[in-house]
């Protein structure tokens, strides 16, 4: 099987067309044949081959066989000359494209020299063939001389030869039509597959642009926080260069006394902050070793604020941070001026309690001392007094009638002896009880009582002793009873020391007056005198302890300067208030005022007071500092 087909490399109808002229030039029917011997085309094929030859069955054998020649022309061969069965000669010529012969001319039929005409009348008798026409076509069968046959098949080769390099030229066109044809699939194929690539990367590029949109969406959304984050946050924010703020948040430009970040932003360190030479070296140091090396330690300072002149101490921290491209330092810093003065506060306060502590525990060294040192008195004073009394009864037994000098001046240094006793017994309670007020141990003993009679029965007990220095008493009350709560001995006791204040500082022939007052929720008692008065300026001082007025030795009257402390204690006590109206010169009104308490029945059982001294003993302690002449 030929690689190529003559058809399909040389325009066939051109082809007939010039081989139907060269006819006429030679006269010699001619045709092309391919290799499995069909005539591809051809020009006036011999009458005799037509009509008898390829009609009948036996001669066309012989034309078949005649024409399978057509097939042993092999490559190299310039052509063959045959001579068919059926006694007519043909010349086959190949076609040799590309090394291989794919078609041959074929000419014929003819004779080169006259014909056996025997020979052909005994083949039609033989094939049954009409003798007579059979005859006239193998006269009509032209005879060409040797000669002339070869020019004919050396145009033919010619021919041959021009068909094998058109169909080379047409090989190579359709090789190189195929080689493009391929080249084009390729490049399609290619395109295809650079297309997918294509897509497959816009795809890509399509989702890493939205990656990068979602990206930088959630970095807007960051910075966002992150710059209201800055915002809110309460401590100053700062970026800086050299010498200037670069970015401020509200906290710092509150900081440095501004309102607005944009008072601050493009302003210099120094327009709000006035620092030390040694600061701003320092700083200059900072900011070097920040921009170096990222390193900023952690700093306190005290700066003097421009704006409002005052002294602010800032504690801040500081960090390399790249700013509209280049590196400056961010600074975080916060006002700590509250936090250092409640540290020094504190300080003082450390301070203050340890000498507090210091002062308790003297304090208590000092009322223990008090304490034991009133109990060390109270024994040799109580013996003193026991020996007194015995003395006394002794002194009565014997019934002296001896009224001598020295008889006389025994019973007043007798007296002298008790009075001065009762003096350092009452001096040595007070003591006493002011130590237990102090340490917190003093105890109330309140009961329900008739607190009008109570203080009517105490202020007419003095009267005599208020004759005795001519000095009228007087009690009056709006109610005769009031029913309420109250430690008797000790209402006894602030009534005593009131009366006994007033007689002492009130002359001869003076008055007192006693008034008790029921205002339901609370009583007003006054112990008022006409004496000397305490001056105004005094008149504050006077509760407090061991104040006296007159504080000269050579002052009238006896005391400690106790007395009104301890009632005032007493008073407080009782959850009540005292206080003094006085005008130098003309006298004085005390007044105490105490809450209207009843107890229920079995809280007044419970309290039952201590026994103590009798009355007419605690008027003598109460007096001992009066002097009567
Ligand atoms: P004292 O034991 O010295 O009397 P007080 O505490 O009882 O101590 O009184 C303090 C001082 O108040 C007295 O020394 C006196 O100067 C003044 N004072 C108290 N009561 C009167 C009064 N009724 N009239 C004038 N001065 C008084």
């Amino acid at each position: 099987m030929a690689k190529y087909k003559l058809e399909k490399l040389v325009d066939m109808e051109k082809l007939q067309k010039l081989m139907d002229k060269f006819y006429n030039i030679t006269g010699l029917p001619h045709g092309v044949l391919n290799l499995e011997g069909k005539l591809l085309i051809s020009t006036r094929w011999q009458m005799v081959c037509k009509r008898f030859h390829s009609e009948i069955p036996n001669s066309q054998e012989h034309c078949i066989t005649g024409f399978m020649k057509n097939r042993e022309v092999e490559r190299g061969e310039d052509y063959i000359l045959n001579q068919c069965k059926n006694g007519l000669m043909s010349a086959f010529i190949p076609i040799e494209i590309d090394g291989e012969v794919i078609a041959n001319f074929v000419i014929g039929q003819f004779f080169i020299e006259e014909p056996n005409l025997e020979m052909f009348k005994s083949q039609a008798k033989r094939l049954e063939m009409d003798e007579k026409a059979y005859l006239e076509s193998i006269k009509s069968v032209p005879i060409v001389e040797k000669e002339r046959l070869e020019d004919i098949i050396s145009y033919y080769k010619s021919l041959a030869k021009i068909f094998a390099e058109m169909g080379l030229s047409k090989i190579k066109e359709i090789q190189l039509r195929n080689q493009v044809e391929v080249c084009n699939r390729q490049l399609q194929e290619e395109l295809k597959q650079r297309n997918v690539e294509l897509q497959q990367n816009n795809n890509q590029l399509l989702e890493e642009q939205e990656r990068i949109r979602q990206v930088k969406e959630a970095l807007r959304e960051s910075e966002e926080q992150y710059k209201r984050l800055v915002e809110l946050l309460p401590i100053g924010v700062y970026i800086r260069d050299k010498e200037r703020y670069l970015y401020c948040n509200q906290a710092g430009a509150r900081l440095l006394g501004a309102k607005e970040s944009h008072e601050v932003i493009g302003n210099k360190v120094s327009d709000f902050l006035k620092f030390t030479k040694n600061q701003e070296q320092q700083f200059q140091k900072d900011y070097e070793d920040v921009i170096q090396s990222n390193e900023k330690p952690f700093s306190q300072c005290r700066f003097l604020r421009v704006k409002d002149k005052k002294y602010i101490y800032l504690e801040g921290i500081g960090a390399r941070c790249p700013y509209n491209g280049e590196n400056h330092m961010l600074i975080v810093s916060q006002d700590i001026s509250d936090r250092r003065a409640k540290e020094r506060l504190r300080t003082t306060v450390v301070e203050k309690t340890r000498q507090l502590n210091e002062a308790v525990a003297y304090e208590k060294l000092r009322t223990d001392f008090f304490a034991n040192l009133s109990h060390e008195l109270r024994t040799p004073l109580n013996i003193i007094l026991a020996s007194l009394q015995v003395a006394n009864i002794i002194l009565e037994d014997m019934n002296i009638t001896d009224k001598s000098e020295n008889i006389q001046k025994l019973f007043r240094y007798k007296d002298l002896i008790k009075q001065n006793s009762y003096r350092l017994i009452r001096l040595v309670n007070n003591l006493i009880d002011i130590t237990k007020i102090d340490a917190g141990y003093f105890q109330l003993f309140p009961k329900n009582c008739n607190i009008v009679s109570l203080i009517e029965d105490i202020t007419l007990s003095i009267t005599e002793y208020g004759r005795n220095k001519d000095i009228n008493i007087i009690f009056d009350t709006n109610v005769e009873e009031k029913i309420m709560a109250c430690d008797e001995d000790k209402v006894e006791r602030i009534i005593l020391n009131l009366l006994s204040n007033s007689i002492k500082f009130t002359p001869k022939g003076g008055e007192i007056k006693v008034n008790f007052e029921d205002q339901d929720k609370y009583v007003l008692i006054s112990v008022e005198d006409n004496g000397i008065g305490i001056p105004n300026d005094k008149l504050e001082s006077i509760f407090d302890r061991f104040v006296q007025v007159d504080k000269s030795l050579s002052r009238n009257n006896e005391g400690s300067g106790i007395g009104l402390s301890l009632i005032k204690s007493l008073v407080e006590l009782h959850g009540g208030e005292i206080w003094a109206h006085s005008s130098w010169g003309y006298g004085s009104k005390f007044f105490i005022k105490l809450p209207v308490k009843v107890l229920s029945q079995d809280e007044n059982k419970n309290m039952d007071m201590p026994s103590g001294t009798n009355k007419a003993e605690k008027i003598n302690i109460e007096f001992s500092d009066i002097y009567f002449s």
